[in-house]
């Protein structure tokens, strides 16, 4: 019998099955028993990026960083960059983070990482963490992208370019993304917030409109990703991870899923039990309204996230979508346009 069965060989079973071999190594102890990772894909492939921002103590080894971001709004013409000295905004491979992470976890005896099983019984024995993802269903909304790494001569800056040419495109808000990831290379993708996924077929199309505007439809294509990410449960979570850590408001996940991990492992070393998030926290009551406008106020939301670029520092704004504190919180209460945020509290637009 398993002392540990982790459901779902994602980033997250995968980094806490990691946080928990180096909690035991590091206070010198054997592991209890062994670790069973369930993971019902059967191989990882190339298929994701992860991003985030970190100040400049924390970058990654591995990876790109970029000091500079940008923000753009269709039909206006404005472009507001930032530069940060303290902060970056980071990529990093997820083929990589994975290998890296199957590496060590491959080579400790006690762990079996088994592929291609796709769990089935809510009865395992022995510590159970439960990290499967909820049901589309499940999330107020929905952030549907298709990114295509491309072979470019076009590139003029190695800058992030975060929320470009943000327009509404049949009604849902919807902006291009471009992150140089060598010298003649670029992930260009396309994001659409809404309600309802977005159908891969239908993101293509916005994907060769948005590339003709950049002069990259005709580009060798090296990979894509596509996603569907939720954002905001409806209900609670209880007994299992189902909201992939991601931040309602923002869809970045991977900062959030590694600090989970760590605080996860410490608890089960601990007390024997696996901790889930539960609480609502201000993070989630702010990111909740946002969720509102999204949901009922689309059109509102190309000046809200240029009155944020605009208004905070390339600092306040970095800290905004890692972990914000008070001020931070009220320095962007500040900064975006009562009215669509007032609707969204009072329910009518
Ligand atoms: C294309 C793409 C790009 C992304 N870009 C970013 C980014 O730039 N920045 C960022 O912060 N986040 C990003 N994310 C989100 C990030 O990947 C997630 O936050 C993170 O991977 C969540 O990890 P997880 O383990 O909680 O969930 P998942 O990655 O969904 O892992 C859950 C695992 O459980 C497995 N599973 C499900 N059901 C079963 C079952 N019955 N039995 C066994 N296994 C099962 C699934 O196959 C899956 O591997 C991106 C995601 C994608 C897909």
């Amino acid at each position: 019998m398993a002392w540990l069965t982790i459901i779902g060989g994602g980033l997250a079973g995968l980094s806490l099955c990691d946080e928990i071999l180096t909690n035991f190594e590091d206070a010198g102890k054997p592991l209890p028993g062994a670790i069973e990772v369930y993971e019902q894909k059967t191989s990882y492939t190339d298929d994701r990026s992860f991003c985030f921002f970190a100040d400049t103590d924390s970058i990654p080894k591995h990876g790109q960083n970029y000091s500079s971001w940008a923000f753009s709004q269709h039909g206006t013409g404005e472009q507001i960059t930032h530069e940060s000295k303290q902060h970056r905004y980071c990529r990093l491979r997820g083929i990589d983070v994975f290998t890296d992470l199957l590496h060590r976890l491959n080579a400790h005896s006690q762990v079996s990482i088994r592929m291609g099983y796709k769990f089935e019984t809510h009865h395992a024995e022995g510590i159970v963490v439960d990290t499967r993802p909820a049901p589309a269903d499940q999330f107020i909304i929905k952030q549907s992208f298709l990114g295509k790494e491309i072979k470019t001569q076009n590139l003029t800056q190695h800058q992030a370019t975060l929320m470009g040419n943000m327009r509404l495109e049949q009604g849902q808000f919807t902006f291009d993304y471009i992150l140089p990831t060598s010298s003649d290379s670029v992930l260009f993708e396309v994001t659409q917030f809404s309600v309802e996924n977005l159908p891969r077929e239908k993101l293509n199309e916005l994907w060769c409109k948005a590339a003709q505007r950049h002069g990259f439809n005709n580009s060798e294509i090296i990979r894509e990703e596509c996603a569907v990410l939720p954002m905001g449960l409806k209900t609670k979570a209880y007994k299992r991870l189902n909201s992939q850590q991601l931040r309602w408001g923002t869809g970045y996940g991977y900062l959030g899923t590694k600090h989970w991990a760590r605080n996860c492992a410490q608890s089960i070393m601990v007390d024997g039990q696996p901790r889930y998030p539960s609480k609502i926290t201000t993070q989630n009551r702010f990111d909740r309204a946002l969720l509102r406008v999204i949901k009922d106020q689309p059109h509102a939301l190309p000046d809200v996230f240029m009155c944020l670029a605009r208004q905070l520092s390339p600092g306040q704004f970095a800290r905004f979508m890692t972990e914000p504190g008070f001020t931070d919180y009220w320095n962007v209460m500040t900064a975006v346009p009562k009215l669509p945020f007032l609707r969204a509290l009072y329910g009518r637009d």
